[in-house]
């Protein structure tokens, strides 16, 4: 979510990215509220960037996104150097305000109204060739989940019209894109004048030259069984869904306002596994919310190793402003958070690993996105289950392009394959 808003931040500029802070006329620190952690980040990231201001007062430094629209006023008292802050909703407006910074050297900006008629205009800018992309699909979350601050930042659900998403799509495509992931918080609830999101699966399969479709982040509640039927009959849609869980135990997930049950989630990923046995499933886990007991934790511990995921994104449990979870007096010791937090990554690791090394001297499909960072003779791409694979008896013509490969090593997050 957050490099698709860069780069429709980019786009809203028509600027050109440089590699060097030191080289740029305005600096964007685009930034996440998700967590304490990353919201302190953000400010650090600002501070950084003032010597430049020193060095050239004509230089014009923003910040964007979540901790921009949650601190608004008071970052621009706090940092004397921030030119403007602006929220999420308001990148279509980005060009205008940095023109009026421009005409009166003065006047430092805020701007971060939810009010935005046209929170979809800016297209992101895609680098001519690159391989994948990203297309929003909705702006925004109607769920009400105690610990998050997502629907304070980034306000209510806004569903993108359908003709927008297909234009978007057909742009990309045409910049060279051949895998796309669909973005939006609670990507599968999805809808617009009638149409559900397994129709817009229907019409994204139809898109000449689209090879892959993706599509982040589903909301377990709002898996139907026309979603499974319709991911399962497209050929394009890859085998692979991100289904953030968040606890295994039914008394946590009531506290989070999840709105589903264990049994619910558990059933959703036996529908999606029988109609799609080669599906890799991911979820994310807060640990630590509330008064989790020790029971409710090892509940969240029998879940992993029941489901066996593919990947887990676990956090320790993080208060937020302005959330129902901020008001909640039952937080349990940091310390034992921190120690669950642990044993569960590592238990992770392990499963992660042994899922991976179960697909050793198989063939996958992989598409080739790139040359790696540190060795133009290595390329790197990923199956449809979206595991990365690094090849090397291949060259860059094989770049955008899906070619069958054996894995032949497997690690924790990724594999060495070569052609089959
Ligand atoms: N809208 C998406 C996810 C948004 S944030 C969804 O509902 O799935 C990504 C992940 O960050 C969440 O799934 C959750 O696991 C984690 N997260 C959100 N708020 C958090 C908080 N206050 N503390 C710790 N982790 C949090």
């Amino acid at each position: 979510m957050n490099e698709y808003d860069s780069d429709r931040i980019i786009n809203s500029l028509s600027a050109n990215p440089v590699k060097n802070p030191s080289d740029a006329d305005i600096i964007i620190v685009n930034t996440c509220a998700i967590r304490e952690k990353a919201d302190h980040k953000a400010v650090s990231a600002v501070g950084k960037y003032k010597k430049l201001k020193i060095k050239n007062p004509d230089l014009i430094i923003g910040m964007a996104g979540c901790v921009a629209q949650l601190y608004g006023k008071k970052l621009i008292k706090q940092i004397p150097h921030l030119d403007f802050v602006i929220g999420p909703r308001e990148i279509p407006k980005l060009r205008d305000l940095v023109f009026d910074i421009k005409e009166s050297a003065s006047h430092r900006k805020i701007n971060t109204s939810m009010d935005v008629e046209e929170v979809f205009k800016i297209n992101p800018y895609h680098k001519e060739g690159k391989v994948n992309g990203f297309v929003s699909i909705q702006q925004g979350c109607n769920k009400k989940c105690a610990y998050c601050i997502v629907p304070t930042v980034r306000g209510n659900e806004i569903n993108r019209p359908l003709k927008e998403i297909l234009e978007e799509s057909r742009l990309l495509i045409n910049q060279g894109a051949k895998e796309l992931t669909f973005i939006g918080q609670t990507v599968n609830s999805w809808k617009y004048k009638g149409e559900r999101f397994h129709d817009l699966l229907d019409y994204l399969q139809e898109l000449d030259g689209l090879e892959r479709i993706r599509f982040t982040t589903s909301f377990p509640r709002d898996i139907t069984s026309k979603m499974v039927s319709s991911m399962k009959e497209n050929s394009k849609v890859c085998r692979q869904l991100h289904l953030p869980v968040q606890s295994g135990s039914n008394r946590i997930l009531k506290q989070m306002k999840r709105a589903y049950s264990i049994e619910w989630y558990r059933d959703s990923v036996q529908k999606l596994k029988e109609a799609m046995p080669d599906l890799s499933l991911s979820t994310d886990i807060i640990v630590g919310f509330s008064d989790e007991s020790e029971k409710d934790f090892q509940q969240t511990m029998d879940l992993i190793e029941e489901i066996k995921f593919d990947t887990i994104y676990s956090f320790k449990y993080s208060i937020r402003p302005g959330t129902p979870g901020e008001l909640m007096n039952t937080h349990i010791n940091d310390d034992v958070a921190l120690d669950r937090l642990h044993l569960l990554q590592s238990r992770q690791r392990e499963i992660s690993l042994e899922n991976n090394l179960k697909q050793v001297n198989k063939s996958y499909k992989v598409l080739v996105e790139s040359a790696t960072k540190n060795n133009p003779n290595e390329f790197f791409g990923r199956t449809s289950q979206n595991k990365a694979v690094y090849i090397k008896d291949i060259d860059k013509k094989y770049i955008g392009r899906i070619v069958e490969i054996t894995k032949k090593q497997a690690f924790q997050n990724s594999f060495i394959g070569e052609l089959t």
